[in-house]
This record gives C-alpha cells, sequence and structure tokens, in this order.
C-alpha cells in the first residue's frame, strides 16, 4: 500500500477472482464458465473489418445489444405466460455483470440504506459495500443452505439475492420473491440471475408488477462469453435512468466494439443457447448421480455447478488434490463451507476425468 491511499480504502478487502492459470492446463471446473465455444455468430461477427473500426469509439449506448436483450426478454416473458413488453429503456448494459452491480450498489445505498444478502452469496456483494463505505448486513440461511425469506422480515436495507444462488446453486421460488418484492415496497431487491438459464424461472416475469425489481444478468455463464464481459440489468424505465446517470459519471463507452458484436449474436441465437444450456443441465444430474454414489454430499443445484462435500476430507483438502492432478475446483474460504468445493458442470469427458481423479483420491 502507497502512503498515498485514501484512508477511506485503508481497509478495503478486494474481491479475490477463481485461479485463471494462464500457463499449465487445467481441467477448468473451477469459475462457473461454459465448457463450449461461442455460438457461431459470435466468430463471424468478429470479422477483420470489425476489428478495423477499433479506431471508433463504441456506440455508448450499445443500442444493437440492449435490443437484443430486449427482444429476448419480451419474447421470454411472453412464452411465460405475460403479456407486457420489455422496451429498450428497460435495459442497461455494462463490462460484465459485476459492472452492473457496481452501478446498482452505488446508486441505492448509502450509509443509512446498506444492502442485505443472504450469507454464503456472491462474494463480490460486501466488497461492493465495503467500496462504497456503506453497511452490509449478511443474512442467516438454514442449515440446509436454503434461503429463509422470513429472515429479511423488518430489515432497512435493500436487497441482494443471487438466484440460483452463488456457491449453493439452490433455487428461490419467484413466489418467494414475490414475498420479498410486496413486503419491501420502498426498497430496491436485486435478483441477480447469473445461473437463472440452468434450471430457474426469470423473475423478469414480474416487472410488470413490481416498480422496486431490478433483474441482473450475464452472458458469461450459459451464453460462452466470459472473457468477453458482457451483463446487464432490466428494470423501471426510471431505474434505468438511475443506473445510466451513474454510468455517464464514470464510463459511458463501457462496452467495446467486439464485445456489443459478439453479445448481440449471442442473444439473437436461441437455439445454441437452450442446445448447450440442456447439456450443461444433463451433466449435472450426472455428475450429481455419480458423486452421490462415492458417498458425497451434493445440493439439488439448479446452476451450472454444484457444491459437494466428502466425509473424507475437508474441502481445501480435496481441492488441493484435485489440483495436483491437473483439476481445478473451486473451495471458498468461508467457514459454513470448510467441508464442500464447488465444481463447475464441463463437458461429460471432463467430468468424467473429475471423477478418475476423485476415485483415486478417495481410494473407490
Ligand atoms: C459470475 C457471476 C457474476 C458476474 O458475472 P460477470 O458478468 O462475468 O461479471 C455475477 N453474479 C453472480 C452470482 C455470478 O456468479
Amino acid at each position: 500500500m502507497s502512503k498515498f491511499l485514501s484512508e477511506k480504502f485503508k481497509d478495503l478487502e478486494p474481491y479475490t477472482p477463481g485461479e485463471q492459470p494462464q500457463d499449465k492446463k487445467y481441467v477448468k471446473l473451477n469459475t462457473n464458465e461454459s465448457p463450449f465455444k461461442p455460438c457461431p455468430g459470435v466468430m463471424k461477427a468478429l470479422s477483420e473489418e470489425a476489428v478495423s473500426q477499433l479506431y471508433l469509439y463504441s456506440d455508448p449506448t450499445a443500442n444493437k445489444l440492449v435490443e437484443a436483450i430486449a427482444e429476448y426478454y419480451t419474447n421470454y416473458v411472453k412464452e411465460n405466460g405475460k403479456n407486457f413488453v420489455i422496451s429498450k429503456e428497460n435495459v442497461i448494459v455494462s463490462n460484465g455483470s459485476d459492472e452492473v452491480l457496481a452501478f446498482i450498489f452505488n446508486a441505492y445505498t448509502d450509509k443509512d440504506k446498506g444492502m442485505a444478502c443472504p450469507e454464503i452469496g456472491y462474494g463480490f456483494y460486501p466488497v461492493f459495500c465495503s467500496l462504497y463505505g456503506v453497511p452490509f448486513k449478511s443474512i442467516k440461511i438454514r442449515d440446509d443452505f436454503s434461503i429463509d425469506i422470513s429472515a429479511f422480515k423488518g430489515i432497512s436495507e435493500n436487497i441482494t439475492i443471487a438466484n440460483p444462488n452463488a456457491q449453493t446453486g439452490l433455487y428461490l421460488s419467484l413466489n418467494d420473491i414475490k414475498t420479498l418484492l410486496s413486503e419491501n415496497k420502498d426498497r430496491i431487491i436485486v435478483i441477480d440471475e447469473a445461473y437463472c438459464d440452468f434450471g430457474g424461472e426469470s423473475a423478469s416475469v414480474l416487472l410488470d408488477e413490481y416498480e422496486n425489481l431490478i433483474v441482473v444478468g450475464t452472458l458469461s455463464k450459459s451464453r460462452q462469453l466470459a472473457g468477453g464481459r458482457v451483463g446487464f440489468a432490466i428494470a423501471s424505465k426510471e431505474i434505468i435512468q438511475d443506473l445510466n446517470t451513474i454510468k455517464y459519471s464514470f464510463n459511458p463507452y463501457n462496452l467495446n466494439r467486439l464485445s456489443i458484436l459478439a453479445g448481440v449474436e449471442a442473444m439473437k441465437d436461441v437455439d445454441y443457447f437452450n442446445k448447450t444450456r440442456k447439456v450443461v443441465m444433463e451433466n449435472r444430474e450426472y455428475l450429481k448421480e455419480e458423486l452421490k454414489k462415492l458417498g458425497f454430499k451434493v445440493t439439488d443445484s439448479k446452476s451450472n455447478f454444484i457444491l459437494v462435500s466428502t466425509p473424507k476430507m475437508g474441502g481445501k483438502e480435496l481441492y488441493l488434490k484435485l489440483k495436483e492432478r491437473g483439476v481445478l475446483v473451486r473451495f471458498l474460504s468461508d467457514e459454513l463451507l470448510k467441508n464442500w468445493v464447488r465444481i463447475t458442470i464441463g463437458s461429460k469427458e471432463q467430468l468424467n476425468v473429475l471423477l478418475k481423479e476423485i476415485k483415486e483420491i478417495l481410494g473407490a
């Protein structure tokens, strides 16, 4: 730390991203990326012609991408029995969803109104609170890791929940989310749907009923663009205006030209999206069953990862032993998770390598 660092950041503990080894080749199951390449349209769109345009600034409104996201979700709500339009004014895009989450925390929290989140959640939420110097409230979850929405009763904070939840993969029903939305009408409720495409129902179907709802999404997990850094939020026009005020006070050209092009293709190729997420969900159920046969406890994840534990060793030991054997999974330093590791659902081939190594480690 230099002597120049502002007093307010002296105790800031930044987010620790999962390992991204750039040299050795691992079977990489640690940061919930897709095992698939981006859809074919992405490769075509990132042409020499597109690269040659990099000397010009990108569209600060990312109009084409905002349009593609609005169109996808308008169709989604229609397919789920609702008839309202999600228009361009309801959408903002960001450099990964981490960025729009940062905008949201910045816009709606202050020293009197912080953010409440379930314990064991996405590690970035408390970091944003310390970055902005606002209170973070951790809400107890049940012993089986499920979220108890009655624990949110009577609090004064805004609420952010990843659904399915980060780390556990457990899904909270839309009915529970409705209850939260109606019990907290004067607070913002953020539903972070990074993993929603792997078996959950999107809360976007509730946007016509609740003006306090913000749905956050990313193209990193279910649309093969983790390295492209594309995220978004959907909410009322007024909320999107707020978030644009923050964005234009920080980084107007937050998406680069190539990411905008890639994002449009990834949103439009619904067939590829459906095909790839179906494989991930099938592989997830396969891995759950195989690990249960080996005596593992496995969360009933609706995400592209599962949280698992074996009575034979702690989480850190299993993580290290797998790493030695070239398989990278995630050990999370939370005390509640000391017996668990988080495994990303990879390709069937990757999962079979993982299973073979686990069997050898356990002597099974
Ligand atoms: C991965 C993840 C994000 C961040 O995604 P990016 O779009 O890659 O920044 C946000 N929230 C949760 C819960 C995640 O797991």
